[in-house]
């Protein structure tokens, strides 16, 4: 499931591509694609708008066009863009299409129908619930501790709630958390402050040197060239379940938390720590 590397990734390598592009017809090839309006109301919506900025928030592409309306698209577990030539020919899962006024097609392409696009006049309309970008400062050792206090859920159940920190889904949380050496299952509310300020450095390093490296391939994603990301290379304990932890040596498990694989290394990420 792309994340918000794999996110940023493909809109970095999308944007100068359809940058002020008039989108001169709309093809929804699987209705249930669009979320909001209609699909007859967005396609009337987009057909003749130009897209004037890109900017993504947590696992959100944003892109806004010039009637000031936001298009904005969601990859879910699945999802993924390419543009390419129109005569190239359509995809079994290529779910949505907008055709370019320069002879491109702009294809949003989903196997497993769970991605969504959503044209609204106020994007908070879709992205305003949305927790902090773990980059920004105002992700801070201060703001989760008083964001974990008190809670007993899971710790990673936690990191993957969209609502405290955007963008951060299954693979980067057991990254981070490994790093900060704490536990996927303890107890939000019963972490340290200096565990909670290690996560936050951790979860940080994490998505920043996952930007460097342009995501993780394990499946699915693909830069939108057909390239793959190279994070996969700098896993440390994510699907890596029976071998060796990097630091310790320690055999790495696998548990699952709230319905998530969950990897972590039994000796130094500790659950009565
Ligand atoms: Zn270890």
């Amino acid at each position: 499931m792309p994340e918000l590397p794999e996110v940023q990734t493909i809109l970095d390598a999308l944007a100068p591509l359809i940058w002020e592009q008039v989108i001169v017809d709309v093809s929804v090839l699987w209705p249930g694609v669009v979320d909001r309006p209609s699909v007859d109301e967005f396609v009337a919506a987009v057909r003749g708008r130009r897209v004037v900025q890109t900017s993504r928030r947590g696992k959100y592409m944003l892109f806004q066009l010039d009637d000031a309306c936001w298009l904005i698209m969601h990859l879910r577990m699945t999802g993924n863009m390419r543009v390419v030539f129109r005569e190239e020919p359509v995809q079994p899962h290529d779910r949505l299409v907008f055709h370019l006024e320069n002879g491109r097609d702009w294809r949003f392409n989903d196997t497993r129908k769970f991605g969504r696009a959503y044209l609204v006049s106020d994007p908070d309309e879709v992205v305003g619930k949305l927790g902090p970008e773990p980059l920004d400062e105002s992700f801070s050792a201060a703001y989760f501790i008083e964001k974990l206090a008190g809670r007993r859920a899971a710790i990673k159940t936690l990191l993957l709630d969209q609502r405290i920190v955007a963008g951060v889904g299954n693979i980067y949380a057991d990254e981070a958390l490994f790093r900060a050496r704490v536990h996927p299952l303890r107890a939000a509310g019963s972490l340290q402050p200096r565990e909670i300020a290690a996560l936050v450095d951790a979860v940080k390093g994490v998505i920043a040197q996952a930007l460097d490296e342009m995501g993780t391939t394990l499946r699915d994603y693909r830069r939108p060239d057909g390239s793959v990301g190279e994070f996969q290379n700098s896993l440390q304990v994510f699907r890596r379940t029976g071998r060796p932890c990097p630091r310790c040596g320690a055999m790495i498990e696998r548990i699952v938390v709230g319905g998530r694989a969950t990897h972590f290394c039994p000796v130094e990420q500790r659950l009565d720590a």
